[in-house]
């Protein structure tokens, strides 16, 4: 049932307020890339050839960079040089780079190299990496942040494909966000093609010291040596869940899909670059309970890189979509009780989030306005949790068999499109509502999107495992010893569940006995020490100190450093130890986390 319908109109590109481009003027679609990766000067070096349509017979091409050194511009495969002009420094944008150009021009191409100010590019010292020898570097382009070490529209609604060429020092193997090696080779030259358009954000690269091990012939895994033979095993259902996510929502559209393990400083869990998913290592828990973070990425195959939030405003139809796929992809392998648990875990954050921001603001809506504003801003719990809530509401009201055939729809009729909120909603009730208006006021889909807060109607689950949980809490805090509590066989989510019920203050005592009975400060489960460790702050739970400071000087996921800083800053005492760990932890952090924290600490 393809096409049988007119579907609106949906834009190549929208008015995007976190770029300059205009791409209604002259629009990429077809990247150049010559890069040379100097780890000395911690540099980034070449030529970046964008072939663009002149849809308006513009007389200029408008470039987004940010703190990139321009050398020189070249029209087509003339030799001599050709006028450039950098417009002045935007707070969070960068500058326009306008390249004048005649009516025939077909390609510029940009010599440049990038700087101290490549807030994209992470370069770590062998230090800093697993096996210790070798330096790493990898980026994080979302959000807007490939103008940092690409000179490009960068912008979600513009989409273009690209080849790239990228010398290395020997040794070490360089992948992208394309067809990629499997082997490193002696020169350390290596070519990569991604013949599917993809935004900027989606621009990636990582170079270091990894191999690659195969889990079928479709998927597989990069990671350090010594780090490859936990990875293969923690992600061995990842051709289980690709085959999973093509029986729900149709075929996968980018041919292979590979994980790469990074250094632990990644300030993401995980970045859906295509073709190849950018990993924190902190999921590596060795028994497989934190994978649905993969899923997730994998989900982003359709939701976010398939079919593209037009702007950054529009981030939860990224979001929001790809967390409510990844809970069915976890349904369907490891059943609804699992998919429950971590649907609770997910509304509880959100519940959090909110109450944060307070009730009526603004950044509670699931249409954001970050115009003007750093779009990282927006990428929170909002466009996640309260995304997927509405996902579920649609799933509940219109049955689930009608509502999965409305996304495979989406996700084919909109593949390699961007759609903005108001698309959406237009395509929301002419494919799905169809004038059923009992179920559309039901919904009232306005209310969530450009409302605050949770909408009284959000859908209501329950968990019985949780439920149980609950009542061993409970009989804890009456005075039974924690050594007699019935947690046998608790999941990861239960053990969470477990710790963020219990009482917010502590005794020094009750702390230690939770501690030597499950030995909370000794897991090597990272979202389960992390929860933890914030109960150790807020107590000032001494004996958990050491832990403390070496994973925040090791670990640079934002969504467990950030939190931690900010209960460490709530009493005095505490704010001088985030200081002094911050001193020697900071180094290790990508740009990201760097300013989350520095925001925590010193604009306070
Ligand atoms: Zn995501």
């Amino acid at each position: 049932m393809k096409d049988q319908k007119t579907t609106p109109n949906i834009a190549e590109a929208t008015n995007d307020p976190h770029s300059f481009a205009d791409p209604a003027a002259a629009i990429i679609h077809h990247l150049d890339l010559k890069l040379e990766v100097n780890f000395e000067l911690k540099q980034l070096k070449g030529n970046a050839r964008i072939h663009f349509r002149n849809r308006a017979k513009s007389d200029k091409i408008i470039l987004d960079t940010r703190n990139l050194k321009i050398e020189g511009v070249r029209l087509d495969d003339e030799s001599k040089v050709s006028p450039f002009h950098l417009e002045s420094e935007v707070e969070f944008l960068g500058q326009a780079l306008i390249i004048p150009i005649h009516p025939e021009t077909k390609s510029v191409s940009i010599q440049y190299s990038t700087t101290d100010g490549a807030d994209a590019l992470q370069w770590l010292s062998p230090e800093q990496t697993a096996g210790k020898q070798f330096p790493f570097l990898f980026t994080q382009s979302q959000a807007i942040l490939a103008r940092t070490w690409v000179p490009v529209q960068d912008s979600p609604g513009i989409r273009f494909t690209y080849e790239a060429e990228v010398k290395v020092p020997s040794g070490l193997m360089a992948v992208m966000s394309a067809e990629n090696p499997t082997e490193k080779n002696t020169e350390g030259l290596y070519r990569f093609s991604m013949k599917q358009p993809i935004p900027a954000y989606l621009l990636a690269l990582a170079v270091g010291d990894f191999v690659y091990e195969p889990l079928d012939r479709r998927t597989g895994v990069y990671a350090e040596p010594v780090t490859i033979e936990k990875a293969t095993y923690e992600f061995s259902d990842l051709p289980k869940m690709l085959e999973i996510a093509e029986s729900l929502y149709g075929p996968y559209a980018w041919d292979k899909y590979d994980v790469i393990v990074l250094p632990p400083s990644f300030p993401f869990g995980g970045m859906e670059n295509p073709r190849i998913t950018f990993a924190t290592p902190t999921i590596l828990a060795g028994d497989r309970s934190l994978t649905s973070l993969i899923a997730h990425e994998l989900a982003h195959s359709w939701s976010g890189n398939l079919v593209t939030n037009a702007t950054w405003n529009d981030f939860w139809i990224n979001e929001g979509f790809t967390v409510y796929f990844e809970a069915r992809i976890m349904e369907a392998l490891y059943g609804k009780d699992f998919a429950d648990m971590q649907f609770l875990l997910g509304v509880e954050e959100l519940k959090k989030t909110i109450e944060g921001f307070g009730d009526r603001s603004i950044d509670s809506h699931l249409k954001l306005q970050l115009d003007g504003r750093d779009p990282d801003e927006g990428m929170n719990e909002v466009a996640y949790e309260k995304g997927r809530l509405l996902l579920v509401l649609m799933e509940q009201t219109f049955g689930r068999e009608k509502f999965d055939q409305f996304l495979k729809n989406h996700f084919s009729q909109n593949a390699f499109k961007t759609i903005n909120t108001e698309q959406f909603i237009e395509y929301y009730r002419s494919e799905l509502v169809k004038g059923d208006s009992a179920a559309e006021k039901a919904i009232d889909i306005e209310r969530w999107v450009y409302g605050p807060g949770i909408p009284e109607n959000a859908p209501q689950i329950r968990s019985e495992r949780f439920e149980q949980v609950a009542l061993e809490v409970d009989r804890w805090i009456k005075g039974n010893k924690a050594s007699t509590l019935n947690t046998k066989n608790y999941s990861t989510n239960e053990w969470l569940r477990f710790i963020h019920l219990l009482p917010e203050k502590l005794r020094p005592e009750q702390m230690l006995e939770l501690d030597n009975t499950f030995q909370f400060s000794n897991s090597s489960n990272s979202e389960i020490l992390f929860a933890w460790l914030e109960k150790a702050v807020v107590n000032a739970y001494e004996p958990a100190y050491p832990v403390l400071k070496s994973f925040l000087n090791e670990v640079g996921r934002r969504k467990f450093v950030r939190p931690l800083f900010k209960a460490m800053i709530k009493t005095a005492e505490g704010r001088k130890m985030a200081e002094e760990i911050y001193k020697t932890s900071r180094p290790n952090y990508h740009s990201v986390t760097q300013s989350s924290i520095d925001e925590i600490l010193y604009q306070n």
